[in-house]
């Protein structure tokens, strides 16, 4: 009778794990096709990683359950229809994940029980939170380049990875063993600098665009894109951590890593070899706290067996290879109170909720304030004032809120809605055009939506001019002295005035000034992008530019006409026509023109202007057409800078063949970097030909 009920307690037992294997299995299946295929996660990384474990115990304590088609038996995504296939030559696995060190320490134990009494090192790494994604050489030069997809095929994405400045077309020869490496392959991670996503979804949002959860998702979607075009617009980097060739026998993943940064291929600077745990531990814990200094995101750290031959002996299971463990960071998260949602007005009137917060200490500052995209998706949440809300830094610098406690909120709490009008002093009506999530402040003259846009016109990527930032507009808007973009230029004008305010001395006026001269000589794409008209981001503004060569001629176009391009839909042409419709748009255009900014293509080409003034270029490594002095002095004859050492005030590093450390600090700290190729792409942008 008491075994009968055992028996039967066990059966039962098993039902129910039978039933959440397969409840498992479904939801694991759903997450991953839209984590990979659709690039946009459904869940956390945390909370996926949660129900895997599930899945993994749940099938070690039934191992007659495991099915092939398990998610615990494959690596995660799958081959895409748009892309040819391409068969890996080895596996491209996954990586076993723990969160605990327990399970670090029960790692080393199997090594050390499978390797008896043979000594050992492991090789620490950062584990890049990318793509991974397949290299191909053959005879030195790329012939192919592919995603994981299922592990076994992927897609070949060759042309999109050509697009990726630090991937070397050709790799430098090296020796192995007397044997010159030519055909090999490479693997690595194509990632996204965390001040590029920043950019990207800034833009996307201010389209009206939805933007992506973070850089890895941003990354997977770029690379599944079909026009390498557009993802040369995106600036995706690469790091490599893997080679194999069948030419010869390599011996170390350290060593490997040295050959790799001598062929030319961009790897971390840093990993470490680690004779003990102890050393292991102490690299986690240096990056746990460091990983907030690097300009792009890692989620973990990943621990190898250097030796080679004892990686192929220990082999691999299932998914992933035994002799490598994954520790992955927890995500960033603190538990706050939502004490109100405010409205922020963009430069083209969209309307964003932020989130006030109690402050928060969360991942090396103290956060008090988190973006809410927009109305729906504070409905999605239903987020509510007064709720006790989770808040996360994901791979974004403004924090985002992931969810709420339901436990915790009010029992009068109400749902939150969209106000109707502006916070602005004009408190005009707010407006969402049919089909976008956005609202927008249909007053040009909000005060918020003013500082903005002359913000927009003045940064970086448009026209450029250096010390007119946040807080010098605010404090010129809040003074009177600039109302519209056309004010700018007024300002010379004004010099005394300008001089007469505190903080303001001659040298800090005059400097200003002539930044905001030298902007004149802007190329007409960039005024264009400038003018910040809703929906036109640099591309379609360069897209613009050429096709029509004018503002004139683009004001001229039809709607059918705008549309003749195929980037361009209903959205945007509609909103060209309203942007050159509007009488006040207009009146700005006459001013700006007068001042002496270009509103044509031709102007460029025909003015002696100097269209590098104010960048700096560094070089670095050999170049193919010229000497690197020459190429320097080419630079200073276009009115640019050449310097010797890169800062964050470098505008860009060029990298020929073997470059050195400049090319490292220049990924570090972010700044742009320019194959030879894309440096003369960049003059021919400002009407230089060579
Ligand atoms: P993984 O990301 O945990 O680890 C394997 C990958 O690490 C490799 O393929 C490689 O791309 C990368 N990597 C980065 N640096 C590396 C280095 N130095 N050396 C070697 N590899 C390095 O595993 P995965 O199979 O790519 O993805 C599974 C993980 O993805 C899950 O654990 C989960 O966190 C996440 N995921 C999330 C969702 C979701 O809905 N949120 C869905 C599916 C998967």
């Amino acid at each position: 009778m008491q075994e009968h009920l055992f028996q039967h307690t066990d059966s039962d037992d098993k039902r129910r794990a039978r039933q959440r294997i397969e409840e498992l299995r479904a939801l694991i299946r759903k997450y991953d096709y839209a984590y990979y295929v659709q690039a946009q996660p459904l869940i956390s990384d945390r909370d996926y990683d949660r129900l895997f474990a599930e899945l993994v115990e749940l099938e070690q304590r039934y191992p007659d359950l495991v099915t092939p088609d398990s998610p615990t038996q494959r690596v995660g995504g799958q081959p895409l229809e748009e892309f040819a296939h391409v068969q890996h030559r080895t596996p491209m696995l996954s990586l076993a994940n723990t969160y605990t060190r327990q399970e670090v320490l029960d790692f080393d134990r199997r090594i050390r029980q499978a390797l008896g009494h043979e000594t050992y090192q492991y090789c620490c790494e950062l584990k890049f939170d990318g793509v991974a994604v397949s290299l191909r050489y053959e005879e030195g030069r790329f012939v192919l380049g592919a995603t994981r997809g299922d592990g076994l095929v992927g897609d070949d994405i060759t042309a999109n990875l050509r697009t990726i400045r630090s991937l070397p077309l050709v790799a430098q020869p090296v020796t192995v063993e007397n044997v010159i490496l030519s055909n090999f392959e490479v693997r690595g991670e194509v990632y996204m600098l965390r001040r590029d996503f920043e950019q990207l979804n800034r833009q996307r949002i201010a389209e009206g665009e939805k933007p992506f959860a973070n850089p890895r998702n941003l990354t997977a979607g770029t690379l599944k894109l079909l026009d390498p075009r557009q993802v040369a617009q995106r600036p995706l980097q690469l790091v490599c951590y893997y080679l194999d060739s069948d030419q010869v026998r390599l011996h170390r993943q350290s060593s490997n890593l040295e050959l790799l940064r001598a062929m030319g291929f961009p790897i971390s600077p840093h990993w470490r070899l680690c004779a003990t745990l102890n050393d292991v531990f102490a690299f986690i814990d240096q990056w746990e706290t460091r990983r907030r200094e690097l300009p792009f995101d890692i989620d973990g750290i990943v621990v190898k067996l250097d030796d080679l031959e004892q990686q192929r002996r220990l082999g691999t299971v299932a998914r992933s290879p035994r002799w490598a463990i994954a520790y992955k960071y927890e995500a960033e998260q603190a538990r706050t109170l939502l004490k109100d949602i405010v409205l922020q007005v963009g430069r083209t009137g969209v309307v964003t909720p932020v989130a006030e917060l109690e402050p928060v200490f969360l991942a090396g500052s103290t956060v008090s304030r988190a973006t809410l995209h927009n109305a729906a998706f504070i409905e999605q949440l239903d987020v509510r004032i007064g709720d006790t809300v989770y808040v996360e830094k994901g791979g974004e610098v403004i924090p985002k809120i992931v969810g709420v406690d339901l436990d915790a909120r009010p029992a009068d709490s109400t749902p939150w809605r969209m106000p109707t009008r502006c916070p602005c002093p004009h408190r005009s009506r707010l407006h969402r055009p049919p089909g976008e999530v956005n609202y927008y402040c249909e007053s040009p003259a909000c005060p918020w939506q003013i500082r903005r846009r002359i913000e927009h016109f003045a940064s970086r990527d448009a026209m450029d001019i250096e010390g007119l930032g946040e807080k010098v507009v605010a404090e010129l808007v809040e003074a009177g002295f600039l109302e519209t973009i056309a004010d700018i230029y007024d300002l010379a004008s004004k010099r005394d005035q300008l001089v007469g305010r505190p903080g303001w001395g001659t040298k800090r006026v005059e400097n200003l000034l002539a930044a905001i001269e030298a902007s004149k000589a802007q190329p007409f794409h960039r005024v264009l992008y400038a003018l910040g008209i809703r929906h036109i981001g640099e591309v379609t503004a360069k897209l613009l530019a050429e096709h029509f060569g004018s503002l004139d001629a683009i004001c001229r176009a039809t709607m059918d006409e705008l549309q003749a391009i195929p980037e361009i839909g209903p959205r945007i042409a509609d909103s060209i026509c309203t942007f050159c419709n509007d009488p006040e748009e207009r009146h700005i255009i006459t001013r700006l023109k007068k001042a002496g900014l270009a509103f044509s293509a031709q102007r460029q080409s025909k003015q002696s202007h100097q269209p590098l003034a104010g960048k700096t270029f560094v070089f670095t490594g050999e170049l193919d057409s010229m000497t690197r002095t020459q190429a320097e002095e080419l630079v200073e004859s276009l009115g640019g800078r050449a310097t010797s050492s890169v800062s964050r005030a470098t505008s860009y590093v060029v990298v020929g063949r073997s470059p050195g450390s400049k090319f490292t600090k220049a990924q570090q700290l972010g700044v742009p970097i320019l194959s030879e190729r894309e440096f003369f792409e960049l003059l021919r942008t400002h009407g230089v030909t060579i």
